[in-house]
């Protein structure tokens, strides 16, 4: 049988998108990516010239290609990109990947700001598994956040870029409908749900997560592919595996629960927006009296001084 060919150009096809039947040659599924990539900011409305753009970099796949992408369009548009990176302190895994972070913002010009869990937190990401009972990314999703939004609003960008990509924001979705966490659900919105937040723009949202890591190693993105060694024994990684199966008998599911959540979203804003305030400890933003990271330095310090 011959090779599939590219639904373009006719060359030999590297990828095929399933949902929609389109096959691609390397030169052509970087067109596509990048264009689609630049059509999803157009249509959010995620950028606007001359602003601030914070980016949030680990050094993995998905914020490198979005840091190279917001870096070919800066001129044009004027942005200012500062990235912002983020130790949580995971041994034999961060040190490589801090570092290839490093070099590539070096590489692009574009100015990083490092810190980490351990001088913010007084301990690294680590420690704080070891103290508790706690699944890592409980830890992590709520100090990264916090140390994101703060670093963010310092230094006065309009507008906090993330690297998520269709599966993580897919997988985030199920995951709070299936907790019942409705604010959470919200807070995944485009932009943003209190002025106390830097709004957050997520460029990569509509690129299933095998497209980034594609367009990635075809354009030569030095990023690393290594997986976070906490993220095994999540309940993400069932509900990954779950989606995934669905996605298979049925391309284009993942669109769909991301489409249904967008349509949904008017409706969650309306009834849950009003409910941020400040924590009284921190003066963060925060759905209740304290916020979550204050609630869990505490819990942290009781099993410290047990
Ligand atoms: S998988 Fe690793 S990097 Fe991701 S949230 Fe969990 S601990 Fe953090
Ligand atoms: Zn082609
Ligand atoms: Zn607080």
């Amino acid at each position: 049988m011959a090779d599939p060919e590219c639904s373009i150009c006719g060359r030999r096809a590297c990828y095929l998108r399933r949902y929609s039947g389109q096959r691609f040659c390397a030169e052509h599924f970087v067109e596509y990516f990048e264009a689609k990539v630049k059509r999803t900011m157009l249509r959010y409305r995620m950028l606007a010239r001359g602003e601030r753009i914070g980016v949030a970099v680990s050094g993995g796949k998905d914020s490198l290609t979005l840091l190279s992408i917001l870096s070919t369009l800066a001129p044009k548009l004027k942005l200012e990109l500062q990235a912002i990176l983020i130790d949580e302190g995971i041994a034999g895994y961060r040190a490589e990947t801090v570092e290839r972070a490093r070099r590539f913002c070096s590489e692009l010009g574009v100015p990083l700001l490092e810190l980490s869990f351990r001088e913010h937190t007084g301990l690294s990401l680590d420690e704080m598994v070891e103290l508790s009972r706690r699944n890592a990314c409980t830890f992590c999703g709520v100090f990264r956040r916090r140390l994101l939004n703060a670093a963010a609003r310092k230094l006065g960008c309009d507008k906090l870029a993330t690297g998520h990509n269709l599966d993580d924001e897919v997988q985030a979705i199920l995951m709070n409908y299936l907790r019942g966490d409705v604010e959470r659900l919200l807070r995944l919105g485009v932009s943003t749900v209190s002025k106390k937040l830097v709004p957050r723009i997520k460029p990569l949202m509509e690129m299933p997560e095998k497209e980034v890591a594609l367009y990635a190693l075809l354009s030569g993105i030095p990023a690393s592919f290594e997986e976070c060694p906490y993220a095994g024994d999540s309940f993400r990684t069932d509900v990954r595996d779950c989606i995934n199966r669905l996605e298979e008998k049925n391309p284009g599911i993942k669109f769909s629960i991301l489409r249904g959540y967008q349509k949904l979203l008017p409706f969650l804003e309306s009834h849950e927006a009003g409910a941020l305030r400040r924590c009284a400890t921190c003066g963060e933003p925060s759905s209740g009296e304290r916020c979550k990271a204050c609630l869990l330095i505490e819990e942290l310090s009781r099993s410290a001084s047990r």
